[in-house]
């Protein structure tokens, strides 16, 4: 007897990628403008405390900080990590440690890169200073890494800095990207394929008999897997809906239109969706809707009303 080989489960690489823009208060400011300068600023606060990278409100009063300080470009490492594979956009494209290091003057440490032949000639304590890049725009990046260093502290305490300099950096525009390969596991593989044909499956809790759309294969009340895979819809309930008035990049949809919550009859939980086919003033909860598919589609475009009486809010209400 031979074992039936399991299903194939579904694998695709995802990628999440956004530029956040963040404006810089006066601390940050400061602190990313000296960068450009050579010039690493930290602030003190109320216990006396000088902290690298700093801090915009006091930890132990909550209090707004602006005290700023000096400190310098030579330090110590605390602790650190080696990182054999560099990914791409790190601070070296050669292995390197990550680092917290302690500047001189400074209580608290700062992570970065250091640039190192190796783990062995990595250790905690060890005298490090920074490399500037050569091309500084207002950016932790300024720093281009720290590298081993063996000249001494420096033995006067961290000076007053009045922050200021021309042209002040006042915001940046940071580039986040998540990068993975994502595996819906056994319970989506099954409803991703259902869509394919254009139906639309869910998994039934043996113990409360709740049907999950899209099916997770857990009942994350009961903690108990779901296995008994039901089909739902393709009608359903908007359940509750709002108006969307800002265009998404990358859309082509007009506002304003409606995204609901919609119950697939047989569902025990609600997905969402567009509503079409109708003004989106006129869209309501209880409202009677089917999928709309497009040709090529891998799930329906949009829901439009069925011309169905509204459901009672009854039938729905623990649904929402
Ligand atoms: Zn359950």
């Amino acid at each position: 007897m031979t074992a039936a080989s399991p299903p194939e489960v579904l694998r695709a690489p995802l990628v999440v990628e956004f530029p956040f823009t963040r404006s810089l208060g006066p601390v940050q400011s400061a602190f990313l403008t000296g960068l450009r300068e050579k010039t690493v600023l930290g602030v003190k606060t109320s216990d006396g405390r000088v902290v690298v990278p700093p801090v915009e409100y006091d930890p132990v009063t909550s209090e707004e900080v602006r005290a700023l300080v000096e400190v310098a470009a030579t330090g110590t490492v605390t602790t650190w990590a080696w990182n054999d594979h560099p990914r791409p956009h790190q601070p070296l494209d050669t292995p390197f440690a990550w680092a917290l290091v302690r500047l001189d003057g400074a209580d608290t440490a700062l992570l970065h890169a250091l640039d190192a032949l190796g783990p062995e000639a990595v250790r905690t304590g060890m005298r490090v200073r920074v490399r500037w890049a050569a091309e500084r725009t207002g950016a932790i990046t300024d720093i281009a890494c720290f590298e081993p260093f063996d000249g001494p502290a420096a033995e006067a305490g961290p000076a007053a800095h009045d922050g200021v300099f021309q042209d002040p950096v006042t915001g940046i525009v940071a580039e986040a990207r998540l990068d993975y390969v994502y595996s819906p596991g056994r319970a989506q593989t099954a409803y991703i394929n259902a869509l394919s044909e254009r139906r639309t499956v869910g998994e039934r809790c043996p113990s409360c008999h709740k049907v999950y759309v899209p099916p997770r294969g857990a009942c994350p009340t009961c903690g108990v897997a779901t296995t008994d895979r039901v089909e739902v819809g393709p009608a359903g309930t908007v359940t509750t809906f709002c108006i969307v008035n800002i265009k998404a990049k990358g859309l082509d949809i007009d506002v304003p239109y409606v995204y609901a919550h919609i119950a697939l009859d047989g569902a025990g939980l609600a997905l969402h969706g567009r509503i079409g086919g109708i003004p989106y003033d006129q869209v309501r909860m209880g409202l009677r809707v089917e999928p709309v598919w497009t040709e090529g589609g891998r799930y329906p475009d949009h829901y439009r009303p069925t011309g169905e009486p509204d459901a009672d809010y009854d039938a729905y209400k623990e649904l929402i």
